[in-house]
């Protein structure tokens, strides 16, 4: 019970009080009388100091303290008592009672003003926190007690007295065993009790609580625990709320990254798919002549097939990738894969009036990989050299395609007189879907580093406004048992 509640009960003794005092006075008067002292007058005005404590405030109370000494003192000079020495030593004990009483009083006074002040803001810091104190007493029986904002908490009246039953009333039917496993501890003496339970409120409302308590040996063996219980309701419901966000957004991701696989198969499929058109369409050319040439017409269908193997590579590659099985780790000739790209990109360089020089300068190395996806960043790496040289027509559109060994590694360029890339965007080229171009998906160098870096190289650029640019790449060569 609170110490406002327990004045609040005083408060209403007073009502006892009173007769009680009036009682003292008689008793007073008939000892004064009995025993013929003069104590009366004294014990009157401490019982009047004593009550008045009770119910003034402090200038009140100090008004009324004074006034009783100086009409204590006062009576002994109205009556000449002072020309007695007796009764000059009878007041001065009798005014060293009351002036010590006066001064107990005072202090108790202030230490309970201060005490209240402290109670009013252990109350205020409860009900800020949502914290109430609770109390568990082993004993032959198990009693309860519980601070205001507990009451609340459980949302039972304030002057409801707290027990188990109330307890198990307010508790969420499948937590009932958490509040049986509390009792179990607390008999069995453990140490520190941390539960955290549902409440489930007469409206169907849930709350969360949790309470922490700890052990005191009380007189008599009985051990109390003391304990604070939290509703943390608030915070377990933006825990859900974050999670939702968290699936949400994971969602969200899923279908962003499909999002980007749709687009990066678009991109790899696009290329050869126009290329089969063509060859298609030539092929139909080469055999609707007046003398058809089967030989010209047979390239063509070549061309189909290894456009067509190469659609159906890269969507068993696709597959793989949803499968999320390993992708396919063969030893390759590195020139081979550098070659078959650029075969693969020949009508798209003459269609951009693009002359390619090849120096292919690492005969006989391998590498360990897959050829696909090694295939689709040389590709994707001439497409773009191509579409930044659209643009130029004051010189001549040139892409040049190295190969060489250096140390470990093969490496490969692949540079062209194209319009070049300003230093300020160089560093987000890699970014996925950072593009410059009206119609670009800005995905194919991000895709490009994934792979080179799945195969343990590395890929980078330099380049030059107005000057073109390069980009390099450096594999790792397959170990020597594997050659
Ligand atoms: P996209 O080609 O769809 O834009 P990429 O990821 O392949 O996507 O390229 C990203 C950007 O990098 C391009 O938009 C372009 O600005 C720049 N870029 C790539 N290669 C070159 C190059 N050879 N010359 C100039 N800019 C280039």
């Amino acid at each position: 019970m609170s110490v406002i509640k327990r004045c609040e009960k005083y408060m209403l003794s007073y009502a006892v009080a009173w007769p009680a005092a009036i009682a003292v006075g008689s008793m007073i008067t008939m000892t004064n009388a009995y025993l013929d002292l003069d104590v009366a007058s004294t014990l009157f005005y401490i019982t009047l100091v004593l009550m008045s404590s009770n119910f003034l405030p402090p200038p009140a109370f100090l008004s009324v303290a004074v006034s009783n000494v100086v009409i204590l003192s006062n009576g002994l000079i109205t009556d000449g008592g002072y020309l007695d020495y007796k009764l000059i030593a009878g007041l001065v004990c009798s005014l060293i009672g009351l002036l010590i009483i006066i001064l107990l009083v005072w202090r108790n006074k202030k230490a309970t003003s201060l005490w209240r002040r402290k109670e009013a803001l252990f109350l205020a810091a409860q009900k800020l926190s949502h914290t109430g104190s609770v109390g568990i007493i082993i004993g032959h029986e198990i009693s309860l007690s519980w601070s205001e904002e507990s009451s609340r908490i459980f949302e039972y009246p304030s002057d409801v007295t707290p027990t188990l039953d109330l307890v198990r009333a307010r508790t969420y039917p499948d937590d009932l065993s958490i509040i049986d496993s509390v009792l179990e501890q607390a008999i069995s003496r453990q140490g520190l009790i941390e539960v955290e339970h549902r409440l489930v409120m007469p409206d169907g409302r849930v709350k969360h609580v949790q309470m922490v308590a700890s052990p005191m040996l009380k007189d008599g063996g009985h051990i109390e625990y003391f304990g604070a219980l939290m509703d943390v309701t608030a915070s377990r419901q933006s825990e859900e709320a974050l999670f939702h966000s968290q699936a949400k957004l994971a969602h969200m991701t899923r279908l962003t990254s499909m999002g980007e696989l749709a687009a990066s198969i678009a991109h790899e499929i696009n290329q050869p798919l126009a290329a089969l058109i063509t060859s298609g369409e030539c092929c139909k050319r080469w055999i609707n002549r007046p003398e058809p040439d089967l030989e010209e017409a047979g390239k063509s269908v070549d061309r189909i097939i290894q456009n067509s193997v190469r659609i159906s590579d890269v969507i068993t590659c696709i597959r793989a990738l949803s499968r999320q099985s390993e992708l396919q780790r063969t030893v390759e000739l590195f020139e081979a894969i550098v070659s078959d790209s650029l075969a693969l990109m020949q009508h798209d360089i003459s269609y951009h009036e693009v002359r390619s020089h090849c120096h292919l300068g690492a005969p006989s190395v391998f590498i360990s990989g897959d050829r696909i996806q090694l295939q689709q960043v040389i590709i994707n790496l001439i497409i773009n050299a191509c579409q930044a040289m659209a643009g130029v027509h004051d010189r001549a559109r040139i892409l040049r395609i190295h190969t060489s060994v250096n140390d470990s590694e093969v490496v490969l360029e692949v540079a062209d007189s194209g319009s070049g890339i300003s230093k300020d965007i160089l560093p987000s080229l890699f970014d996925p879907f950072f593009t410059t171009k009206p119609t670009g998906l800005g995905i194919g160098l991000s895709i490009c580093r994934s792979i080179i870096e799945f195969h343990g190289g590395r890929i980078w650029v330099n380049s030059k406004v107005g000057r073109g640019t390069q980009f390099m790449v450096a594999l790792p060569l397959a170990p020597l048992k594997e050659n």
